[in-house]
C-alpha cells in the first residue's frame, strides 16, 4: 500500500466559538496580518495569525456576542468584521 497519509492532524483546527475541532476546510478563517489589519480570509491562504469559526450562523453570532476575536487577536476587532462574518452565515429574506 502506498496510500499517502499526509499530515491530517496538522489540518485540524478549533472553532473559537463552540470549541469543536474539525478539519480546517470546514471553517471560515479570519486573519490578523503583521501590520495589525484583520480581515476575513476567504482563500484560507493569507499569511498571519488565524482564527477559525464554523460556517454556521450560531457560531458567527456567538463570535460577535462574546467578541471572541478580540481575545484571539489580543486587540479590538472592528464591529464591521463581526458584522461581515454574521452576514455571511445569516439568511436574508
Ligand atoms: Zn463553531
Amino acid at each position: 500500500m502506498t496510500q499517502k497519509n499526509s499530515s491530517k492532524q496538522t489540518q485540524m483546527r478549533r472553532c473559537v466559538s463552540c470549541r469543536e475541532i474539525k478539519h480546517k476546510s470546514e471553517f471560515l478563517r479570519i486573519v490578523k496580518l503583521a501590520d495589525g489589519n484583520i480581515f476575513v480570509d476567504e482563500t484560507g491562504k493569507a499569511q498571519g495569525r488565524g482564527a477559525y469559526v464554523c460556517r454556521l450562523e450560531k457560531c458567527a453570532l456567538e463570535l460577535k456576542k462574546r467578541r471572541r476575536l478580540d481575545k484571539q487577536f489580543k486587540t479590538k476587532v472592528p464591529d464591521e468584521i463581526y458584522n461581515h462574518i454574521v452576514d455571511l452565515f445569516t439568511e436574508h429574506f
